[in-house]
């Protein structure tokens, strides 16, 4: 089932790759993203290249009321909501616990947490069967963070992202019946510009020697995953957790 795929973060990186991938497997798509409008633009200019259409919609997914307009926003000018993934997500300097300010732990939780809750949130409302919807597809964008933990780099992101393991596992299970499967992908180290705000931007070249296949993976490898769950090739597939980590 295509139609049209509400893409969080989609911007750069991973979100990105999938907006391009997404559109090539004909969805039309919403782009959104919270500060980069040109590199938003530019995303919707590839996804208009396969034909399909693209809206960008800035909206910060912490804040509840803005992630409601953006899927308003989505249905009146895409059409149904058949497909959402919830990609974005932040991480602070590499450190350990007891040196992170409220801030910093407010600002993660409210972003990998509450965002990711509030856009499943109305994916839920505007896709399952039992609200009247026409079924629908969550892909939540995790970590390997959330089952190595993170340890003297970011436990508090590790933290979130096994919150939302955890929202997958619950909500395949309670949407099952609705006509709406929900699953995550778990990247490990991929090269994005989110390892900059880790004050490490060659995070992934320092460490991939450490990961089984011996380099990081790029977007793209995470985003054809994402696709796969979207997909009816993945029809009996809900509430599970994939790894995208080279064996991490
Ligand atoms: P990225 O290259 O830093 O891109 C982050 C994207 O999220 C951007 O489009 C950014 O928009 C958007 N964003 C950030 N805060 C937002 C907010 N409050 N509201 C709406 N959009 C927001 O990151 P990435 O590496 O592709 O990461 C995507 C997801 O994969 C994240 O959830 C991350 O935790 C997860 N992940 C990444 C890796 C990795 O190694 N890269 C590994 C495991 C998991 P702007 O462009 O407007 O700033």
């Amino acid at each position: 089932m295509t139609g049209t795929v509400v893409i969080t973060g989609a911007s750069r990186g991973i979100g990105a790759s999938t907006a391009r991938m997404a559109a090539a497997g004909g969805y039309d798509v919403l782009v959104n993203y919270v500060g980069n409008r040109e590199a938003a633009k530019d995303v919707a200019r590839q996804v208009q290249s396969f034909g399909r259409k693209a809206l960008i919609h800035q909206a910060d997914v912490s804040d509840e009321m803005a992630v409601i307009e953006m899927f308003d926003e989505a249905e009146s000018e895409l059409g149904p909501v058949t497909a959402v993934v919830n990609n974005a997500g932040v991480l602070f300097e590499l450190g350990r616990f007891e040196s992170f300010e409220g801030d910093r732990l407010r600002r993660v939780v409210e972003v990998n947490v509450l965002g990711a809750m509030y856009c499943a949130r109305e994916a839920v409302r505007r896709m399952s069967k039992a609200s009247g919807g026409p079924g629908g597809v969550l892909v939540n964008v995790s970590s390997a963070a959330s089952y190595l933990g993170s340890a003297n780099e970011f436990v508090d992101y590790a933290a979130t992202k096994g919150a939302m393991d955890t929202l997958t596992i619950g909500l395949g299970r309670e949407l099952a019946p609705d006509g709406v499967r929900v699953n995550a992908v778990r990247p490990g180290l991929i090269r994005t510009d989110i390892h900059s705000s880790s004050g490490d931007p060659e995070r992934v070249s320092r460490l991939e020697g450490n990961v089984p296949m011996g380099r990081g993976g790029e977007a793209d490898e995470v985003a054809s995953v994402i696709m796969w769950l979207l997909s009816d090739a993945a029809s009996y597939v809900t509430g599970e957790l994939i790894n995208v980590t080279g064996g991490r």
